[in-house]
């Protein structure tokens, strides 16, 4: 596999460039809560404009109603995308002119689509920077994608795909148009993909995966893919869960994905997945709590109590295994870790996993939670990957080809 990426393009002056970024950040009543998302992007930006590129900006935000043609589309003011222009204009230092074509969004307008963005657009100059509004405000943004994607490619002579975090999509903003443009990878993008296959092509032994979460459906295939390539796969959370179910526990009130039983008792009986030989059993909301061994004699009859974390015993066993990796993967909560008294087993790995990846592992972690606990732990900057794409990259992980990605291999 070959990635075509931004510093092949060999002349880039003058050019219009469609750069679809991920500047999805949370907003609330306008205000942005975390840039981080944008300044990812910076970079690429950057290297554009040095080049003299025209650089032309499309994302999305948030999930305003109807974007995948379910139900009523278009502008809707909550979604647009005002306050994150302002925000990148700002740590770019640079002017942005936002076109906002609020007539966008609804089927029978589609000639009207790009109206003032074609203006725009025409009258740029090179080093200038225009963004689009919103692309979930199209119906086809995400459903029927093929006349959208041809609109969008119009606007411009080269695509760039630089957000990670959407690459898993199969959108008219990320993979279509790429099927109509030269299309290449930004550096956002690109590092992702280096950095993730140092993972999937040749890890380095011992190669230690911890695998927890609540969202079974999206770590079953990433458990089978890396099964065969990983030395270990430590589980928790509901992985667990789901697994102690299917061999036939009783769990009272845990979370538990009935539609995986099968799958888990499948990839969970090898010896290479490590399971949990303690847990914390308690009420939800942290009053009443105690640690059982995972032994035959569990058994939870209260509805009310669930397993909530991994338990001491648990967490230093763990700790072997993440001690001695030399490639480390973690996704997934080890338990309900919002809640303080439940925290010290996801805390715990997110220490383990940060210090192991500062000296002699190579470190990955992805997943929203899995970050917050890794911010919470404060030792982000230690891991060697921290990757942008939830479920883009779990989806990488699992082998799946990323329609976004597609386009940009030669
Ligand atoms: P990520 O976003 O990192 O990929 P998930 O979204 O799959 O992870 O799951 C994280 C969530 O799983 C956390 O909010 C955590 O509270 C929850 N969780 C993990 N283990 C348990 C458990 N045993 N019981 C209840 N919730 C759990
Ligand atoms: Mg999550």
């Amino acid at each position: 596999m070959k990635l075509r990426t931004l510093k092949q393009i060999k002349n880039l002056k003058n050019k219009r460039v469609l750069v679809r970024v991920d500047f999805n950040v949370p907003v609330n009543n306008g205000k942005i809560l975390d840039d981080e998302r944008i300044k990812l992007s910076v970079p690429t930006i950057e290297y554009l404009l040095k080049k003299k590129a025209k650089v032309i900006l499309l994302t999305h935000l948030g999930r305003p109603a109807g974007y995948n043609g379910k139900g009523k589309s278009g502008y809707d003011k909550k979604f647009a995308l005002t306050s994150v222009v302002k925000k990148a204009s700002e740590l770019l230092n640079k002017e942005i002119k936002f076109v906002e074509d609020i007539k966008i969004g609804r089927a029978k307008d589609q000639e009207l689509y790009f109206a003032n963005a074609e203006k725009e657009i025409a009258k740029m100059k090179d080093g200038e920077i225009v963004m689009l509004e919103n692309m979930r405000f199209f119906p086809e943004e995400a459903k029927e994608i093929t006349k959208l994607s041809k609109k969008i490619a119009k606007l411009g002579d080269i695509f760039v795909l630089d957000g990670f975090a959407v690459a898993h999509r199969e959108a008219a903003s990320v993979s279509g148009v790429a099927k109509y443009l030269p299309s290449f990878a930004g550096f956002l993008l690109e590092k992702e993909i280096i950095n993730l296959n140092k993972v999937t092509e040749k890890p380095k032994s011992p190669f230690v995966v911890v695998l927890g979460g609540a969202k079974v459906e999206t770590k079953a295939p990433v458990l089978k893919n890396l099964l065969p390539k990983a030395d270990y796969v430590l589980i928790g959370g509901g992985v667990f869960n789901t697994y102690l179910k299917a061999v036939g526990y009783k769990l009272g009130g845990s979370l538990v994905d009935n539609d995986y039983l099968k799958d888990s008792l499948k990839y969970c009986k090898t010896m290479k997945v490590i399971k949990p030989i303690d847990v914390v059993v308690g009420t939800e909301d942290g009053k009443h709590y105690e640690v059982l061994k995972v032994n035959s004699k569990l058994e939870i009859k209260n509805s009310k109590l669930a397993i909530l974390d991994i338990g001491p015993a648990t967490i230093r066993l763990y700790a072997e295994y993440i001690k001695k990796a030399k490639t480390l993967v973690w996704n997934g909560a080890m338990g309900y870790f919002e809640k303080r008294v439940y925290s010290t087993g996801t805390l715990s790995v997110a220490r383990l996993v940060a210090s192991r990846a500062r000296g002699r592992a190579f470190g990955v972690i992805g997943g929203g939670e899995t970050l917050e606990a890794m911010e919470r732990v404060k030792m982000t900057e230690f891991v060697d990957l921290v990757s942008t794409g939830g479920g883009a990259m779990l989806e990488y992980l699992a082998g799946k080809k990323l329609p976004g990605i597609r386009a940009l291999i030669s």
